[in-house]
């Protein structure tokens, strides 16, 4: 168009100011000319009038497609928006602002529906936002609003603009509703800080709350005390009930535990049967211990689960900040300890931190842990120590003692190991694990040649407690083959001192099936002569603590004199242990000891060291008569 009317333009003042050219020259000439100017400065002036006309054209095209552009984000934006003027009075707002307030997109809000809204939010959230951006700052956070029948989470930004002079001349407000973000954040939060089984505060939201608690401490602070409960032998009622037994059970002591405490104090449920209790401020020893004893005595009550009537115990371990440790971790590990160290005095009981405790307890978790793996690694071996009859000189048993060959705890004692077994409940798998292959390995000697012997295995309290022991038995018996009257159980005195009627049954199931029964370690425990006529044992074994100064001391000849006379007046016969000479072994003999075991024959041998040795003194024995 433009270029249409400058060609129109130059073409007539082209040809007006040819005529003026080819008029003959006196005639007109003046007003031609004069009527040629001005055509052509009109002509000029069109031109240039028409090329601005068309700029002018083009940006207010444009101006109006940018307006529409921004009309479109502004409504398509996900935030809501709303511009306050410096009197906070509403002069515009999208429509993601009406969506999300719920006030009609017919016209802009009023000061009222502002007022209103913000209602929704904290007084104190209002008043840090306002005095943010009347200082011409911005302010960003999220806003929690809580509606009737719902809370809303939004994202808000607000800030103002300036003119020129920096006066503030608007306030920007932008919202974004981010409560389904926030919904699945809380449950993830939940999932990551909370117990499913319990609901209850996990071990990492524990350590942060510790954690807390310590900063809150001012230098002045009295302190306070952590409490580690764990619950005792719980692997073996979910070896025998199931974990859904288990987990109704930890379920029914979160419980029991958050009706012992108040609102000042935290409990936690730290794992399977662990749960911490972080007490108040300025909870001291006493305050500790007598709540300890509530917790204990509140979980020793019996549980009523399904049909099952289970009774647990608890041990618990208290630490002390700031005494025990000035971090969480440190309190929690040392709680943790002395918990450990309630459980090696037998459970149901609690015990405050004491220095040295910590390197005990890792050596447990390390011990427990390796444990785990030991039968799938092949770690375990038995090894056998001969039982000499005094009067024949003959080799008449073998006791199996249990090896662990475990180079990162460097091959650890069954005086270390088998506590810790049974502690984790690991016992009965270990010791079915002894019974079938020791039965085995007497049958292989049997079957090579060997004069027969019995096979005397030690059992563990811990395997009494569920009557396990008698099928057990009777399994290794009927996979080995090997006769009921060739296997001895050795027992310790400490499984008779909880007498109960199932103990007996199964003291009365085990004879029956046809095996024989040793009290082990006579004399370093608990047991009352009375035992000894309740239960039907047939062989006593005296503790090596009082063999070992026989030879020197009287009193001990005595003390040993008294228990072989008492034992075969109970029909029991009698094994001294712990023979490391001579000296020892004729005492004994004279005292009417009717067997020995000891270093003075042989400490224990592994099955092929054991078997050759037995060929050897089958060979000399009658011969040397020692
Ligand atoms: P225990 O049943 O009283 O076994 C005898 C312990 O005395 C063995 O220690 C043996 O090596 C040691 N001993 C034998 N003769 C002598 C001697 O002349 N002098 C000295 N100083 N010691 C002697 P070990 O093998 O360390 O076993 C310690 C305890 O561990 C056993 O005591 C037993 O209670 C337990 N134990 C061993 N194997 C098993 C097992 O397979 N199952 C269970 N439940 N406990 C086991
Ligand atoms: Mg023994
Ligand atoms: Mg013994």
């Amino acid at each position: 168009m433009a270029y249409a009317q400058l060609a129109l333009a130059l073409a007539s003042s082209a040809s007006l100011a040819a005529a003026s050219l080819l008029l003959p020259e006196n005639r007109y000439d003046s007003a031609v000319l004069a009527l040629a100017i001005f055509t052509m400065s009109m002509l000029c002036f069109l031109i240039a009038f028409s090329g601005k006309l068309d700029a002018l054209r083009a940006r207010l095209g444009r101006s109006q497609a940018k307006e529409q552009q921004l009309q479109a984000l502004l409504d398509h934006s996900p935030a809501a928006l709303i511009l306050l003027n410096k009197h906070f009075r509403p002069i515009y707002t999208n429509q993601k602002f009406h969506s999300l307030s719920g006030i009609s997109d017919d016209s802009v809000p009023d000061t009222a529906d502002i007022e209103r809204l913000l209602s929704l939010i904290s007084e104190e959230t209002r008043q840090r936002i306002r005095s943010t951006i009347e200082q011409g700052r911005s302010w960003e956070g999220e806003l929690h609003i809580q509606l009737a029948d719902r809370e809303e989470y939004v994202a808000a930004v607000a800030s103002a603009t300036k003119d020129e002079q920096g006066n503030i001349e608007h306030y920007i407000f932008s919202c974004e509703d981010i409560s389904e973000n926030k919904a699945i954040a809380n449950r993830l939060f939940v999932r990551e800080h909370y117990s499913v089984l319990t609901g209850l505060p996990n071990r990492q939201l524990a350590l942060k709350n510790l954690q807390r608690t310590i900063e809150q401490q001012g230098e002045d602070a009295s302190g306070f005390a952590i409490l580690h409960l764990d619950l005792d032998r719980i692997r073996f009622i979910n070896d025998s009930l199931g974990h859904h037994v288990v987990d109704r059970l930890f379920r029914e002591t979160a419980e029991r535990l958050r009706r012992c405490i108040n609102d000042e104090q935290l409990l936690a449920h730290l794992g399977a049967d662990e749960f911490l209790i972080i007490l108040g401020e300025g909870s001291c020893s006493d305050e500790a211990s007598i709540f300890a004893e509530t917790v204990l005595s509140k979980v020793s009550e019996r549980y009523l689960i399904d049909t099952n009537e289970i009774n647990v115990s608890a041990s618990i371990g208290i630490s002390q900040y700031p005494d025990h440790g000035r971090d969480a971790e440190t309190l929690l590990r040392r709680a943790e300890a002395a918990m450990f160290a309630a459980k090696g005095k037998g459970g149901n009981q609690f015990s405050f931190y004491q220095a040295g405790m910590s390197s005990q307890a890792e050596y447990r978790l390390e011990t427990e842990s390796q444990l785990r793996r030991a039968i799938e690694r092949d770690e375990f071996k038995l090894h056998f120590q001969p039982v000499i009859e005094l009067g024949s000189n003959r080799l008449v048993a073998a006791e199996v003692l249990l090896r662990w060959h475990n180079n990162e705890l460097r091959n650890p004692g069954p005086d270390q190991f088998i506590s810790v077994a049974e502690e984790c409940g690991m016992i009965g798998m270990i010791g079915e694990w002894v019974m079938i292959n020791a039965c085995q390995q007497a049958m292989r000697w049997r079957r090579a040649g060997l004069p027969e012997i019995n096979i005397a295995v030690n059992i563990s309290a811990r395997q009494f407690e569920e009557s396990e022991i008698v099928d057990t038995v009777r399994r290794a018996l009927q996979q080995s083959g090997l006769p009921a009257r060739q296997l001895e159980l050795e027992i310790t005195e400490g499984l008779l001192i909880n007498d109960t009627p199932n103990l007996r049954q199964c003291f009365q199931e085990l004879k029956a099936l046809g095996v024989r029964l040793s009290l082990d370690d006579f004399g370093t425990g608990y047991a009352s002569l009375s035992y000894l006529k309740r239960y039907p044992f047939d062989i006593l074994k005296i503790d090596r603590s009082f063999v070992h100064d026989i030879d020197q001391s009287q009193d001990s000849v005595t003390l040993v004199n008294a228990i072989i006379a008492m034992a075969h007046s109970f029909g029991m016969s009698v094994i001294a242990e712990g023979v490391e000479n001579l000296q020892q072994r004729r005492l004994l003999k004279d005292h009417h000891c009717d067997m020995v075991q000891g270093f003075l024959y042989t400490p224990a041998l592994n099955a092929e060291a054991f078997s050759d040795w037995a060929k050897r003194y089958a060979d000399v024995h009658e011969a040397q008569h020692i």
